[in-house]
């Protein structure tokens, strides 16, 4: 079987602390979180705000939110084509239903 799946375009970033690919929502919140010298996947992120990587994802969601200049490109950006969804180790998406 064609095992060799080629990274997708989406990701443009990668993490500077372990190299995991990290989505432009992901990059939003580290500039949210004021994260502006390095970025980090979520992962690493939550690490260094010392909260897990679902409860850094809320908080940085609602800090994204209140603010226009974070909501703008948030909202530009299609979540759902994020290919982390499915694996859950993305936390970029909308989850209120
Ligand atoms: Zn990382
Ligand atoms: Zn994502």
């Amino acid at each position: 079987m064609d095992a060799h799946v080629p990274a997708p375009d989406f990701f443009d970033y990668s993490c500077d602390r372990c190299g995991a690919p990290v989505c432009e929502r992901v990059q939003i919140m580290n500039l949210a979180l004021d994260n502006v010298d390095e970025l980090f996947c979520l992962v690493c992120l939550a690490e260094e705000q010392e909260m897990g990587p679902v409860e850094l994802a809320e908080f940085a969601k609602a800090y994204v939110y209140s603010r226009e200049c974070f909501k703008t490109p948030w909202d530009a950006f299609k979540a759902k084509s994020c290919p982390r969804l499915s694996t859950g180790e993305c936390y970029c998406q909308d989850t209120e239903k």
